[in-house]
């Protein structure tokens, strides 16, 4: 089973750049009017549709979150968003350092250990996200590399309340494929491991791990079974509500 009895399994769906405002509301709307199960449910659409769908999410016990945010509160960055404006659009969550960002917008951990502080200072709890090449699994330094992100992306002081942690290998992403259950529990145990020696058994006990990259309906329900694996970070499946929704059923 894949839930400790105080993580509370997290199912997150990372829009990315996807759906006008039209259509985020709809797929929000379907998503708020599923009946409750026993996760978490999190939205994270693209930032010019929060306002809209923190409307429809009113009353719903449906999350919202964003996908990235800036590391100061405010100032002159054009086009970027700080984390106390995501907060005040009603967000919770934060994704940062998505695989997706480190590659487009060459982010190092640290300014991702920036940007989850910039969260912990507006409130929200920082789905940091750390992964693999296939380069990397391919020569065996899966392990080594994953350690070497979480050792910079997370800030010294963290609480299950304000972290999250996503492991997503890069070569999993929108590409259908996934590790074999044996490597993702592998890599969990490691993350638990690490987040016990540096930060206490109380907080890595606590910590919800998350396991992203070509999560769908059909495989959900093994991959959500592992030991440790306390939820999933969605992409593609979570654009279509009856295959975000299917996931989240997937949890026994
Ligand atoms: C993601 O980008 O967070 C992700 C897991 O994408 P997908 O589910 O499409 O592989």
């Amino acid at each position: 089973m894949g839930m400790a009895q105080d993580r509370t399994v997290l199912i997150a769906g990372n829009w990315k750049m996807n759906c006008l405002s039209g259509e985020a509301v709809s797929l929000a709307r379907a998503v708020a009017a599923a009946p409750e199960g026993g996760c978490e449910i999190l939205v994270c659409p693209p930032a010019v549709s929060l306002a809209p769908v923190a409307a429809v999410l009113k009353g719903s016990k449906v999350r919202l979150g964003a996908q990235d945010c800036h590391p100061e509160g405010g100032g002159a960055h054009t086009g970027d968003i700080s984390a106390e404006m995501l907060a005040d659009a009603g967000c919770a969550y934060v994704i940062v350092g998505h695989s997706e960002r480190r590659a487009d917008h060459a982010e190092t951990d640290e300014m991702v250990r920036a940007k989850a502080l910039a969260a912990h200072r507006a409130g929200l709890c920082a789905i940091i996200c750390v992964g693999e090449t296939l380069e990397e699994r391919e020569s065996s330094q899966t392990l080594a590399r994953i350690s070497t992100q979480i050792e910079h992306s997370l800030p010294e002081q963290i609480t299950p309340a304000n972290i999250v942690v996503a492991y997503e290998p890069v070569w999993a992403i929108g590409s259908g494929l996934i590790p074999t259950l044996d490597d993702v529990q592998e890599v969990h145990m490691h993350i638990r491991g690490y987040l016990e020696v540096k930060y206490g058994p109380a907080t890595a006990e606590g910590v919800r791990i998350l396991y992203g990259g070509s999560m769908k309906p059909e495989n959900a329900g093994d991959l959500l079974a592992l030991d440790g694996v306390d939820g999933g970070l969605i992409g593609g499946a979570s654009l279509k509500a009856e295959d975000f929704l299917a996931i989240s059923a997937s949890y026994p």
